[in-house]
């Protein structure tokens, strides 16, 4: 597949679950019969953990359709972004979605600040890029689509093999935002 036909895929998935009209295939015995000699998964999907926010339900998705990452506030740190390499070089992925969400509970933690404790204080310092470029009374979900597109850069920035493959043409880095009522996923 291309990453046109990639995205297409995504877009048409993400319809059917919007529309109640789940296909459910690649999910059966059959299909991870298939799978067990290796994968070939078309998209990677940095996503938030929250429960509400399920990357092969949001497009309609199969046993090894995606390779999915998920971490609170879908933030790039050298795990998240070592398993993306992963995918990136050895697996032929072509599209990297990351996948921000409405009223995501990290980024509204890393909007009210403080001292959350060491681990959490880690995750939410990657979210502050996105908070300094917000304007201080920006709404939640502006910083998470700002932390998504931000996030996407980072990738890049980040990581040479994911650098070298963007460059390349080999592979696109998607900023998406997810809406919790329609299940609508929007590219930014
Ligand atoms: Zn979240």
């Amino acid at each position: 597949m291309t990453k046109a036909d990639v995205l297409d895929r995504l877009k048409i998935g993400n319809k059917r679950f919007i529309d109640d009209k789940l296909d459910g295939k690649l999910q059966n015995s059959s299909r991870r019969a298939t799978l067990t000699s290796g994968q070939e998964p078309y998209a990677i999907v940095l996503s938030c953990a929250d429960s509400r926010v399920v990357p092969e339900l949001a497009f309609d998705a199969g046993l090894g359709e995606l390779f999915v990452i998920r971490v609170a506030g879908n933030i790039a740190n050298n795990s998240s972004i070592a398993s993306i390499e992963y995918a990136v070089a050895h697996l032929g992925t072509t599209i990297i979605v990351v996948l921000g969400h409405e009223s995501c509970g990290a980024v509204t933690a890393a909007m009210s600040g403080g001292d959350n404790g060491h681990n959490l204080n880690h995750l939410l310092a990657h979210i502050t890029p996105a908070l300094n470029a917000t304007a201080d009374d920006a709404p939640v979900n502006e910083v998470v689509k700002k932390n998504a597109e931000l996030t996407a850069g980072e990738l890049k920035s980040r990581s040479a093999i994911i650098r070298d493959a963007v460059e390349s043409g080999k592979v696109d880095i998607l900023p998406a935002y997810y809406n919790l009522g329609s299940g609508a996923v929007e590219f930014l």
